[in-house]
């Protein structure tokens, strides 16, 4: 299963007219409760976008039930 979390970043923003200055900013990361994979660099700026990258990793990795199954050839053949 993939689920979102939130994470808070302070960012620097430099606008064209004005003094940069510094805003705490929430990204999204998505977990993998498979199998514990996050990885830091896939950080989103919404949840869904979390969750489509997720989603994306749990299908190239195969994490999903049938995954699961396989990394227990002596279960799944019983
Ligand atoms: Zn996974």
């Amino acid at each position: 299963m993939i689920i979102a979390v939130p994470e808070q970043r302070v960012g620097e923003f430099h606008p064209l007219n004005g003094k940069p200055y510094r805003e705490t900013v929430t990204w999204y990361r998505y977990r993998c409760t498979v199998c514990q994979h996050s990885p830091a660099h896939a950080l989103a700026s919404t949840a869904p976008g979390a969750l489509e990258q997720g989603a994306y990793h749990a299908e190239q990795a195969q994490c999903h039930a049938e995954g699961q199954l396989t990394l227990f050839p002596d279960l799944a053949a019983a």
